[in-house]
């Protein structure tokens, strides 16, 4: 299991004996959180009283690819210059815990040893003095340690972690480039392996025809013969529907050897392959695979970073576009050509061939449903030139009353935050793209916290929305 490291931090000042509190106090804590975390160990390092202890623990953290990150907390004074060396060297995220191991004040009992024992009220704040002057990217959490709060918010930081690591070491496959004249949808991919640790190569669309060539065909009977168990089969067309199960294995076992969770393509360059990859690409988003469409790697890395975040919780997370609006009830439709998520479902998807009026190919097979509802975000990454900024607009996904019997793809609707008319202005000054990640998995904070930790502007439009201030800023006269 994925590993955070918990550092206590304090002094020799108070003798033996009060470390051995400290150490005490620090090994109940921890061990309380290991029973109400999920899918993380705390592990309590040495007693955090001295540079060279705090070097050392930094950079096992840093070496070691089991720790994901680490929470620090004073349990009484610990002067911050010594923690100068190891906040330097931090690689990983940092949760700065301020809590204390009582909750109350033992207003009958209390001496000044419980006070010398007992500081984190001040012994927090030299530390949070240091991790601001040292500029240490941090999460923060306040109050009691057992507080649900308090351990939701470190059951959040250790998500975001995972989801941060899982990031750092993204393999992104592209087939094809950009779509022809596109902007928003490309970017620095040399700068995105810099800032997100995303590694984005090209590979040819011919391997992949070759690897779905080379898929045996008892593969591609058994597969199918799942499918239609899971999927209700709405056509007389199994070819199509067995072309696509042959790509959804190819680009499976592509995606495996190149090591790669994410990958994009275009409907301009599909040589070679009778139909876009509908139904295979569904299949795959629905296993955690990030896609986006027309070469789009940057959404696609941002989709499997933002499912891997979500990973275990209710709701949906995937991959969508912007399509329509319905002005007088103040809806937009999103969708894709095929390629949307059945994570969105909210009706059993049925298997169907029809005609897709782009990229010239035959009809191809897809999943058809109607979408899901919650709150959420839609989040969009785009290069600036100068930086990348990901844009957090708030919705509401709504359910999809009315049937759209011309329109056999996949489908979700939503409602804006703080209401149609500002949130969609908010979103076209800040140059966001018609392609997001759709989610209602992750929260504000945890958005708040990924952008931070990889060093991107983010522009949030919720129901908080000052649409005048935003528009100063972004004109740079704030
Ligand atoms: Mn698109």
């Amino acid at each position: 299991m994925e590993k955070i490291y918990f550092l206590t931090g304090s002094q020799y000042l108070y003798g033996e004996e009060a470390l051995d509190s400290v150490r005490k106090d620090a090994n109940a804590i921890v061990s309380f959180l290991n029973r109400h975390l999920k899918n993380v160990e705390v592990v309590l390092t040495d007693l955090c009283t001295q540079s060279d202890v705090i070097e050392r623990i930094v950079k096992e953290a840093n070496h070691d690819d089991s720790v994901i990150g680490l929470i620090g907390w004073m349990h009484t004074f610990s002067p911050s210059k010594m923690w100068i060396r190891g906040l330097k060297l931090l690689q990983k995220p940092y949760l700065h815990l301020h809590t204390q191991f009582n909750e109350r004040i033992p207003y009958d009992t209390i001496d000044m040893d419980f006070m010398n024992l007992n500081q984190s009220a001040h012994g927090d704040k030299e530390h949070s003095h240091i991790l601001a002057r040292l500029h240490v990217p941090h999460a923060i959490a306040i109050g009691h340690y057992k507080d649900e709060k308090v351990v939701g918010q470190i059951q959040s930081f250790a998500d975001v972690c995972r989801a941060l690591s899982f990031s750092r070491g993204l393999n992104i496959l592209r087939f094809g480039d950009n779509m022809r004249q596109v902007a928003v949808t490309d970017g620095d991919k040399v700068q995105a392996e810099i800032n997100l640790g995303w590694s984005c190569d090209t590979y040819a669309v011919g391997d992949l025809v070759e690897k779905a060539a080379s898929i045996p065909e008892e593969e591609v009977e058994k597969t199918y013969l799942e499918l239609i168990e899971r999927y209700e089969l709405k056509t007389k067309d199994v070819h199509a529907v067995k072309v696509q199960v042959r790509y959804y294995l190819a680009m499976k076992a592509f995606l495996q050897e190149h090591n790669a969770k994410a990958f994009s393509n275009t409907f301009e360059d599909l040589y070679g392959m009778e139909q876009l990859p509908g139904l295979a690409t569904q299949l795959l988003m629905d296993e955690g695979i990030g896609y986006a469409g027309e070469g789009d790697w940057k959404t696609a890395a941002l989709d499997s970073v933002i499912m891997k975040l979500g990973e275990g919780r209710e709701g949906a997370t995937g991959f969508m576009e912007d399509y329509t609006y319905d002005f007088a009830e103040e809806r937009v439709l999103g969708a894709h050509m095929l390629e949307v998520s059945p994570r969105f479902a909210a009706t059993r998807p049925s298997i169907e061939v029809h005609p897709l009026s782009i990229g010239g190919k035959k009809d191809p097979a897809r999943l058809v449903f109607r979408g899901t509802t919650g709150e959420g975000y839609a989040l969009s990454l785009i290069d600036m030139g100068t930086h990348f900024r990901l844009v957090a607009q708030g919705i509401t996904l709504v359910a999809e009353e009315r049937p759209m019997p011309n329109l056999p793809i996949a489908s979700i609707q939503w409602k804006i935050k703080p209401n149609f008319q500002d949130g969609i202005k908010a979103w076209l000054l800040s140059g966001a793209a018609h392609h997001s990640v759709v989610t209602t998995q992750v929260t504000l904070d945890e958005i708040r916290l990924f952008a931070k930790l990889n060093d991107l502007e983010l522009i949030l439009i919720d129901d908080k929305l000052d649409l005048e201030r935003l528009e100063r800023e972004l004109e740079g006269r704030d």
